[in-house]
């Protein structure tokens, strides 16, 4: 069932790419008159490049950065995605790879597929955890 577009009541809908450097994946637009209607929800499991290539297997989750409330609100975060993304490796191993406290708290509460990929300051790189 489509709801009929507002300005046109046409009910074909169109996905157009944003602008580079947007945070969203596509916008659904009417098919007729172009009106904007919603973000669409990235697919689930496309994992963007940056993030596959920091996310090596690691055997614990990398220590977070930020504030000491932060870290603890985030790791109580970070425990439950890995609970829920333990059926999906990659992911684990992305989520096992982020030390921005920040990116958790800001990722709370998402369902799995609609989690904001982070980027590439907010991962581990090799080596950093270890200094
Ligand atoms: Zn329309």
């Amino acid at each position: 069932m489509i709801d009929p577009c507002p300005t046109c009541g046409a009910t074909t809908r169109t996905p157009v790419k944003p602008p580079s450097g947007s945070p969203h994946h596509a916008a659904e637009r009417c098919g007729a008159c172009g009106r904007f209607l919603r973000w669409l929800p990235r697919p689930a499991g496309v994992i963007p490049d940056h993030c596959l290539e920091a996310a090596v297997p690691r055997a614990s989750p990398v220590p977070l950065r930020g504030t000491a409330r932060q870290v603890e609100w985030a790791t109580s975060i970070r425990t439950d995605l890995l609970r829920r993304a333990a059926a999906q490796p990659r992911l684990a191993q992305l989520l096992m790879t982020i030390d921005d406290a920040t990116w958790f708290i800001a990722n709370r509460g998402r369902p799995l597929e609609q989690l904001r990929w982070p980027a590439v300051e907010q991962l581990a790189s090799a080596g950093r955890e270890d200094s």
